[in-house]
């Protein structure tokens, strides 16, 4: 079997990221740790903390540090995650929370974060067509719905476009992603510990390029 991995994976919206998480969490045998997943499921428990989260993501807000970290500090307690690793996606998206992450962690036990770099008007694009399962998540396009009058392959469910899914919103995500994010990607290339990886081409070459970075900074690791 190959060896866990513990990876931060960043990327902005369109770019491939939950699919890349999803493949390389396969690969490596470890969780996909995804704060948009947690937070979707404490939205649809309807408790009061939910309901706050489901505004903020409806307004395209990003959630307090403090939250987002406790909420992936006890993810990654669990044994899965303590044995093997993890894909983390969605956190950290600030630098507080990098360092918050980080402070969870052994030194040296993160292997990497890569970032999927893709064009802006190219993730643009892919945002645009997204189509998505109301029930069970599946991720379908314009270009590749359904076999059947929008109706989820996996589980029958309606097949929307999301609400959150419009332009407008879409474009203050991204916007709002670039500010926030320049200052991380910086903090973690200037700890040698960040990759980016072209986001362009296939999902399975896409993915090569990654397991690829992995494996290259493994390997610079040992010849030390
Ligand atoms: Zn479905």
């Amino acid at each position: 079997m190959v060896p866990g991995v513990r990876l931060v994976v960043l990327g902005k919206q369109g770019a491939g990221k939950g699919t890349q998480c999803v493949r390389l969490s396969h690969h490596y045998v470890v969780p996909h740790i995804s704060t948009g997943d947690m937070l979707r499921a404490a939205v649809k428990t309807g408790s009061a903390p939910g309901l706050k989260v489901r505004d903020a993501m409806e307004n395209g807000e990003l959630l307090g540090d403090d939250l987002i970290v406790e909420m992936v500090a006890e993810r990654l307690a669990e044994p899965d995650a303590k044995a093997r690793g993890f894909i983390l996606d969605g956190c950290p998206r600030t630098t507080h929370q990098a360092e918050a992450v980080a402070g969870l962690l052994l030194p040296g036990a993160l292997d990497l974060t890569v970032d999927i770099e893709v064009p802006t008007a190219q993730a643009l694009r892919r945002l645009a067509s997204r189509r998505v399962c109301t029930d069970c998540g599946s991720n379908y396009s314009v270009s590749t719905p359904p076999k059947v009058n929008w109706s989820c392959d996996v589980c029958g469910g309606e097949v929307i476009q999301r609400q959150d899914d419009t332009e407008d919103a879409i474009g203050r995500r991204l916007e709002l992603y670039e500010r926030q994010t320049a200052p991380l990607i910086k903090w973690y290339e200037s700890r040698g510990q960040l990759a980016k990886v072209s986001g362009l081409g296939s999902p399975d070459a896409v993915l090569r390029r990654i397991i690829r970075a992995v494996e290259d900074r493994r390997g610079r690791g040992k010849a030390r």
